[in-house]
């Protein structure tokens, strides 16, 4: 096997599958061309319905949430922002979306919402809020974005400018906004990869009618001014921490300067609304008792991105000390051990992340990839059906499957497998290493 397969990026143009999907919502959009903007009751360039935003979500959310090491453990602080969340989604203009808001496990500051109503804020971003007037405003702008209809606009603009948007090739060969080398270095899905990026006129939208349903729903509209300050000065402190919610939603001082100038015109009466600080800094007590531990994962996320490893591994193991059962920082601390080929030690993490979080699959590829590594191809295998049984239906595993089945020399199982895997991607590394075999395989007889 060529050594360099499964260490070079793996960068994927349009697939098979992703092509057909495309033409046919081409081919069904192009009948139907424009539609009316839920919120501003304007003629929208519409090329996606609201069946495909709700069936785009839900094949696509599992793979961003699992990229950002799952949703929180701690289910009251879950619960807490789901029924946040619901409350400003009963003032929305679509009421009717099947919304669910979630916090994940990613030390990164950001928030973000898949077109039918997925919403997940990281617990990077709930450190940084004071009150829960701020978490609404979060929440609200990103209730905006899905009541706008911005994700599926801006496919339907890429559809026509022929620029591919990020579908299953995405979660193949991602390339993301942080360390997305690495992740794909290791065969996973990146984060940020399936994120959409909105316009600034998006974020504006976006900006005012999560100001409109946070003040209908009784908090203060001074939740949006703190929301813009502390976006805006992290920004300047800590950029690295922010880059991605820079990325997929443009971030500027005129935001702040409107959230200013609205809370003290237009929404004057709402400013004296409560804030409720008291229950905010109750829920969220449990995370920022890790919040030293954050803290030195967000520190060792900035030496990872610059392929700093062992100023990397110095910060995991402080953030360990302190949160010694961390998924999140187990999944960190094996990832820069198999960049580093340090394929033992990174399996151990790996294992020790999984019992940490059973439910959460990336741990479960990281240690099949380490176990490929060792050519412990039973093991591996094993490994890659519990991610499966966890996560299903990513292509790459199709792939790493049929990588143990050839190292077992089980042809015929590693070709059906190799197939699975071309049915969605045709491009890359992966795929030419798949055809070849089965080209190869199918001369020699052997399947
Ligand atoms: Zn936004």
């Amino acid at each position: 096997m060529a050594d360099n397969l499964l260490t070079s990026s793996n960068k994927d143009a349009m697939t098979r599958r992703e092509f057909l999907w495309l033409s046919s919502l081409a081919a069904a959009g192009l009948l139907a061309g424009c539609a009316t903007n839920p919120v501003t009751g304007e003629s929208q360039l519409m090329l996606v319905s609201e069946d495909q935003e709700i069936q785009i979500d839900r094949q696509y959310s599992p793979y961003q949430f699992s990229a950002d090491y799952g949703k929180t453990q701690d289910q009251k602080l879950n619960n807490y922002i789901d029924r946040t969340g619901k409350e400003l989604a009963a003032r929305s203009h679509r009421t009717h979306m099947p919304y669910n808001f979630q916090v994940v496990n990613a030390n990164y500051v950001n928030a973000y919402a898949f077109p039918g109503g997925s919403i997940a804020c990281t617990r990077g971003i709930l450190l940084a809020l004071d009150n829960e007037a701020e978490l609404a405003a979060l929440l609200g702008h990103e209730l905006g974005h899905v009541n706008a209809r911005h994700t599926a606009e801006q496919m339907s603009k890429s559809m026509l400018t022929q620029a591919v948007v990020g579908g299953l090739a995405a979660v193949a060969g991602a390339q993301g906004a942080i360390y997305g080398n690495i992740a794909s270095q290791l065969g996973q899905v990146s984060a940020g990869a399936l994120l959409a990026s909105y316009s600034r006129e998006n974020e504006r939208q976006a900006d005012a009618l999560g100001m409109e349903y946070m003040v209908q729903s009784g908090y203060s509209s001074e939740g949006m001014v703190g929301l813009m300050d502390m976006l805006n000065s992290m920004g300047q402190q800590r950029p690295n921490a922010i880059e991605l919610m820079f990325a997929t939603h443009p971030m500027s001082q005129e935001r702040y300067q409107t959230a200013v100038q609205t809370a003290e015109t237009k929404y004057k009466a709402a400013k004296k609304n409560p804030r409720y600080r008291e229950r905010y800094l109750d829920t969220t007590a449990g995370l920022r008792a890790q919040k030293d531990a954050i803290d030195q994962m967000q520190l060792a996320e900035k030496e990872m991105a610059k392929e700093n490893f062992s100023a990397a591994d110095t910060h995991l193991r402080q953030a360990l000390k302190k949160a010694p059962s961390d998924y999140t920082a187990l999944v960190m601390m094996s990832k820069s051990q198999l960049v580093q080929k340090k394929w033992a030690v990174g399996r151990q993490y790996a294992e020790m992340a999984q019992q940490s979080y059973p439910q959460e699959a990336q741990a479960y590829h990281l240690s099949g990839f380490a176990k490929v590594k060792l050519k412990d191809y039973d093991g591996a295998l094993e490994e890659f059906n519990r991610y499966d049984s966890v996560l299903a239906g990513n292509p790459n595993t199709a792939f790493f499957k049929g990588y143990c089945y050839e190292g077992m020399k089980k042809y015929p199982q590693a070709g059906q497998e190799y197939r699975r895997y071309l049915q969605t991607v045709t491009q890359g590394n992966y795929a030419n290493h798949a055809y070849s075999r089965l080209r190869q395989w199918q001369a020699q007889g052997l399947i």
